[in-house]
């Protein structure tokens, strides 16, 4: 029997990252991972965290999807909204503050209000970034750059599931399908200086606030407005 078709094995493969000692169900701090959350700009979503924590770690997506919780299956995923997921377990994991792992995540009351396909600004996943706004029908533009919100990708035409699976966590600022950059190149690796320019941060981080006063209300997973 050919073993041609091997492809990732969900479970029972060797790990491949010896220094970390990879228990997929159980990655504590003591593994030392990093993560600083001045990497983050205000309502980064919960798939560009794990995009910089996958890049960051040398992480494969399937180990990263599994942290979701013990029944999430990676391939299938599980929706970024927060009635979907345990945020104490994925504080523990990702050790992010609670507020910056709820603002990530949409509202479980947004259900049908928000696009069941990735949508991105050109520009700033060019700058390592994708907002939690983006997804919502309400939102046209990026607040930043004024660029019209896109769902295709350029090179193939196909949309990718806004799912946290393997498949989208694995593909950092690409199109899942053929894998070509959203952008140009990839965004620049870990700086100590933030890639993207002063006035487009303070842009997003104050149109993410306006939208928090407004219908975008943080901890309350069943507003109703
Ligand atoms: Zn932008
Ligand atoms: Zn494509």
């Amino acid at each position: 029997m050919s073993s041609s078709t091997r492809k990732e094995a969900p479970a029972l493969i060797a790990p491949r990252f010896p220094i970390l000692n990879l228990d997929e169900r159980r990655l504590a701090p003591a593994l030392g991972f990093i993560f600083d959350a001045r990497w983050l700009l205000p309502g980064e979503s919960i798939i560009s965290i794990l995009w910089k924590f996958a890049r960051a770690n040398g992480l494969p997506a399937h180990a990263l999807v599994r942290l979701m919780g013990v029944d999430v299956d990676p391939y299938e995923g599980v929706e970024p909204i927060r009635a979907a997921l345990d945020l104490k377990h994925l504080r523990r994991m990702l050790l992010l503050p609670g507020k910056v792992l709820r603002a990530s995540l949409l509202d479980a009351g947004q259900r049908g209000r928000h696009h069941a396909v990735f949508r991105y600004c050109r520009q700033c996943t060019l700058l390592g970034h994708h907002s939690v706004t983006y997804q919502m029908f309400s939102e046209n533009r990026c607040p930043a750059h004024r660029q019209k919100l896109e769902t295709k990708c350029q090179h193939c035409g196909q949309e990718t599931p806004y799912i946290i699976n393997a498949r989208l966590v694995g593909s950092p600022y690409r199109c899942a399908r053929c894998g070509a950059l959203y952008a140009t190149r990839s965004p620049p690796a870990f700086a100590t200086k933030p890639a993207m320019r002063k006035e487009h941060r303070i842009a997003i981080s104050r149109h993410f606030h306006n939208r928090m006063a407004g219908s975008f209300h943080l901890g309350i997973d069943d507003c109703d407005l």
